[in-house]
């Protein structure tokens, strides 16, 4: 007889979102999951989706993904954006008494990562680095097959190197971070202030929609809009800056590229490449491969999951 199937959960909480998935021990994926959650309710809600998933199967361990800071050897949040308290406090040991299962905590460009890595678009590489460009900008580090975290679990912020030194004041305290030229709300920002000041702009279907949003740039950069596409190239700049440092520090084989920004496909791709090409050591340059990500949504969830497989392996 064979013994039954144990199966793995991963869950991304952001915002008021949480999105699980429930993989294999092979990590593929079986059955995902959205949910809306509420900062004051998250404990029982997480556990709600974990027991809609786990459906009296056998779960060996649930990996939680948030996008704060977490220090693996206390298992506590270190949250310098706007977490709720019911991260902050104690989501680990909370999450391990309502649900009874061994639960591990990590950043979602870790987990993202991680699921890239294992499952996604790092397959077959042994070292990689991951870039999350969306409503920040988040990276991770994997060295040999291991997820490198530093000295204290912090290691891969990538988002807060600086690309402009006269630039504008970031979250994080410093200032001209990559994070503020290039995540999804700088782009509008970026847009927005280019759209008030010069007028040829005011051609762009973007000046007719007051709300727009980094996907609505993207998507009209799609649609052959010469200023949307202006500003998408001009991120994929400030973007391939700071991939180059990367390549020139690590000599990495493989950088994957995720995110909502990324959303914009080729048209980001293709400028980030360049630029990369410009600025970095030329054979540095050669030996890494840019590739998009794979797993879109679903990655940290993924990652979350296998990271939480491996916790004791590793
Ligand atoms: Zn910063």
């Amino acid at each position: 007889m064979s013994t039954p199937q144990t199966n793995f959960i991963g869950v991304y909480v952001s915002g008021t979102q949480a999105r699980a998935a429930l993989v294999d021990s092979e990590g593929s994926l079986i059955q995902s999951q959205v949910a809306e959650v509420t900062p004051k309710e998250l404990i029982p809600q997480l556990a709600a989706v974990i027991e809609g998933l786990r459906r009296g199967q056998s779960i060996g361990a649930i990996g939680v993904a948030i996008p704060g800071l977490v220090n693996r050897q206390t298992d506590r949040v270190i949250a310098p954006r706007d977490l709720p308290p019911t991260i902050t406090s104690n989501l680990h040991g909370d999450l391990m008494r309502a649900t009874g299962i061994r639960a591990e905590l990590e950043n979602d460009a870790n987990a993202a990562a991680y699921g890239e890595f294992k499952v996604g678009a790092g397959r077959g590489a042994r070292n990689l680095f991951y870039m999350m460009i969306g409503n920040g900008i988040g990276g991770a580090i994997i060295l040999d097959g291991k997820l490198w975290t530093g000295a204290s679990g912090f290691a891969g912020e990538v988002g807060h190197i600086t690309i402009d030194t006269e630039g504008l004041q970031c979250v994080c305290g410093n200032t001209g971070c990559l994070e503020t030229v290039a995540s999804a709300p700088s782009i509008v920002r970026r847009a927005r202030e280019r759209l008030n000041r010069d007028s040829t702009s005011s051609l762009s279907r973007l000046a007719l929609n007051k709300s727009f949003t980094a996907e609505d740039v993207a998507h009209q950069a799609n649609e052959g809009d010469d200023f949307a596409l202006m500003m998408i190239e001009r991120t994929g700049k400030y973007i391939g800056t700071g991939v180059a440092s990367v390549i020139n520090l690590l000599n990495i084989e493989r950088i994957v590229l995720g995110g909502g920004v990324m959303d914009a496909g080729e048209l980001i791709l293709n400028p980030i490449i360049q630029e990369v090409k410009r600025r970095a050591f030329q054979p540095c340059f050669e030996a890494t491969e840019i590739v998009a990500a794979k797993l879109g949504l679903d990655a940290a969830p993924i990652g979350a999951a296998l990271l939480a497989r491996d916790a004791n392996a590793n």
